[in-house]
Formats: structure tokens, C-alpha cells, sequence
């Protein structure tokens, strides 16, 4: 799988594998086509007692401004294959490669999560979601290298603890200890596309026997004008997690601005995040020198990489203050904030 050759590079720092642009200098970063490099790299972080920090695409992590006296590894092994449905694809693969890969083969079950940014192998961390599809839905497993117990293991879906956004690679127990180097999905050969969200219906030209093309072209069109392109507006992502609400609250809100829109999530009810901002008045705003996207107000922004960590870190803080004095709620992070 891959090739032999691991890249070893110095003088590298957070700012150049972030969408973020920020974060401080890395002692040693490599980057490891195969299982056996990889196993080689962690070997000799562990005998001289260096930290590690496994990176992927870096679209979903916020990191410390301060230098890392440690090793920094990316896997980028990039292999896939299919065969009836079942899709193996390598973490270091981009995951909009393994989508244009599954709709050109007729594979129906991830078109919705066209032009997400990141590789694959951090797509079952975050368990990725957009338009009512998640991997979680198609996902088989994952081998990963386990760093502490120096062996590669699985995971079965029901092990990860898929949940919004969410899986055990977030909780502390299993964060940054396991490197994830494979995943298999089961999709449905020459299935017809899933379209349930209006956002994404609105850029479909008919209503009906959409193609899988169809559908990811739509995608892709709509993120292109709502989201931000990290590339040219450095960011990651939606910054805050859409909040869970009671029925009260609900309630509340509904009465004093009737044209909110709050959607059922299993007993309760979810409030996008980033209507929640824009009623605060911060979209387009800017602290220092990082900014609210003009675009969407759940993407925090570090035009031109001139700002920090710390600086997006403050942006989020008086976010987060003023929704919490309009609304009474608390918005949670979705974005990894990395210190060290
Ligand atoms: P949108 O489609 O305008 O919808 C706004 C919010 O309302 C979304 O957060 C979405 O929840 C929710 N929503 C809309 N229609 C819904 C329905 N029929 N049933 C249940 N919930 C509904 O959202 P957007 O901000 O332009 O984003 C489009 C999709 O891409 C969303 O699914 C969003 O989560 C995803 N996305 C993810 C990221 C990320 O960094 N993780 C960044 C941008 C967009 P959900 O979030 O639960 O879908």
C-alpha cells in the first residue's frame, strides 16, 4: 500500500498543515505512506519519549500557538478499491476523492458529503455529516495502529460510538491514540440519490430521478456559495456545534422571532448555530485580525493567515458570550482546540 518513500521534513509549523493557518513550530514532522513507516515513525517517537500528534487534513483542529517539542506524523497511504458496494479507501486520501470515486461507479450513500475538506482517515473522528447524510450510515470499520499497545486493531461500526459529529476518537480516552490507516463503507450499487434537506433541494433543476452526479454537482455548487474556501479564507469548518434545545426553549425563541427555523433531533430540537450568531449581530465582524465569514456565521475566518490561535480563540469567546446573554445558550465547540 502506497509507496516506500517517508517524507521527513523540518522547519515545518502548524500554520502550513491547517486550514486554520495558525499554530506554532513542529520539532518533527513526517509523513508515512505505509503501514511500516508509520510503525517505524511511532517507534522512534516512543524511544525518545517525544509526544505525538497524528494530523490528517487539518480542517477540523485549532492549534496551540506554541511550539511542539514533539513528533508530528501524517499517514498517507492513498490506495482504494471496491468490489459490490464495499469501498476500501486509505486514510490518506482526500475524502472528496473517495465521493467522485463512489458516484462515477454508481455507488449511492455518500454524495451529500461531496467537497467536505480533510482526509479519510479523519472522517469517521468527526463522524461527517451534511444534507441528512453521515458516514456513519454507510460505515463497516476501521484499522487503526493502537500507539500504546504497538499493534493494529479494528473497529467495527458499534465500537466507534458514531453520534452527532461525534465517535469515541473524540473522548479523551481514545483521542490522538490510535492512528486510523484504513476504512471500509458499504454502499448501494445503482441506488437512487438522497435528497432531503430544502438547502440542497433548491439547487436541483428538477424535482424528481435526480443522479448521483446530480446530486454531488449540487453539493458542490451550494458549498462553493455558502461556505468559505479555505484555501483563499482560511478556516475550519463550521466552528460551533449546532445546540441541542428543550421544548421550552424552543418555545421561548419561537415567540419572539417566529421566522426561526428549529429542527427535531430525536427528543429534542436543534438550532442552527449560525442563525443563532448572525441574531448577535457578528456575522461579517472582525476582532483583531480574525473575522465572522460574511457567508456563514458558524465559520470563524483568519483572513490572509494573519491571525493566531489565541486571536480566533477571543473571536469565539465573545461569541460566545453575547449568544449566551441573547439566547441563554451555550454554544459548544465542533472544532478540535489542540494545546499542548
Ligand atoms: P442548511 O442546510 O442551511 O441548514 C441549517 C441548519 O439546519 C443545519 O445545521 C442543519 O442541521 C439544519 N437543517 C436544515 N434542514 C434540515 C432538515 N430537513 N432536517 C434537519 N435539520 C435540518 O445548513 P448549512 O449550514 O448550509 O450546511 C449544510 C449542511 O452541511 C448541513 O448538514 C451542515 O451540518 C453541513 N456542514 C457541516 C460543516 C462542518 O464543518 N461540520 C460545515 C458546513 C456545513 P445539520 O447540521 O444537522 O445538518
Amino acid at each position: 500500500m502506497g509507496t516506500t518513500t517517508i517524507v521527513d521534513m523540518n522547519n515545518i509549523s502548524f500554520k502550513d498543515l491547517t486550514t486554520f493557518k495558525t499554530g506554532g513550530n513542529i520539532k518533527y514532522y513526517f509523513e508515512v505512506p505505509s503501514e511500516k513507516d508509520l510503525v517505524e515513525k511511532i517507534t522512534f517517537a516512543k524511544k525518545n519519549n517525544l509526544p505525538i500528534f497524528i494530523i490528517g487534513g487539518g480542517s477540523d483542529i485549532l492549534v496551540s500557538d506554541k511550539d511542539f517539542d514533539g513528533v508530528v506524523v501524517k499517514y498517507t497511504g492513498k490506495t482504494i478499491t471496491e468490489k459490490d458496494g464495499i469501498l476500501m479507501a486509505e486514510a490518506g486520501l482526500e475524502w472528496d476523492k473517495v465521493v467522485e470515486y463512489a458516484v462515477n461507479r454508481d455507488l449511492q450513500g455518500i454524495e451529500c458529503l461531496s467537497a467536505i475538506p480533510g482526509t479519510v482517515g479523519a472522517a469517521p473522528i468527526q463522524n461527517i455529516g451534511a444534507y441528512g447524510q453521515e458516514l456513519k450510515n454507510t460505515f463497516v470499520e476501521l484499522v487503526a495502529y493502537d500507539i500504546e499497545n504497538e499493534k493494529f486493531v479494528t473497529f467495527l461500526n458499534k465500537d466507534c460510538k458514531f453520534t452527532y459529529r461525534d465517535s469515541i476518537f473524540k473522548t479523551d480516552q481514545y483521542w490522538q491514540k490510535f492512528v486510523i490507516v484504513r476504512i471500509t463503507l458499504k454502499l448501494s450499487p445503482h441506488e437512487k440519490p438522497m435528497v432531503k434537506y430544502d438547502s440542497l433541494k433548491k439547487y436541483l433543476t428538477s424535482s424528481v430521478d435526480h443522479t448521483l452526479e446530480e446530486v454531488r454537482e449540487a453539493v458542490i455548487k451550494v458549498r462553493e456559495e455558502k461556505l468559505e474556501n479555505w484555501l483563499n479564507m482560511p478556516n475550519a469548518g463550521s466552528y460551533f456545534k449546532n445546540p441541542i434545545i428543550g421544548f421550552n426553549k424552543k418555545t421561548e425563541i419561537e415567540k419572539i422571532f417566529p421566522d426561526v427555523m428549529i429542527y427535531p433531533f430525536e427528543k429534542y430540537y436543534k438550532i442552527p448555530a449560525g442563525w443563532l450568531i448572525e441574531k448577535t449581530g457578528w456575522k461579517g465582524k472582525s476582532l483583531g485580525p480574525v473575522k465572522v465569514s460574511d457567508k456563514h456565521a458558524l465559520i470563524l475566518t483568519n483572513p490572509k493567515g494573519k491571525g493566531k490561535t489565541e486571536d480566533i480563540l477571543k473571536l469565539a469567546d465573545a461569541i460566545k458570550t453575547d449568544v449566551q446573554k441573547m439566547f441563554g445558550i451555550v454554544l459548544e465547540t465542533e472544532v478540535q482546540i489542540i494545546d499542548f
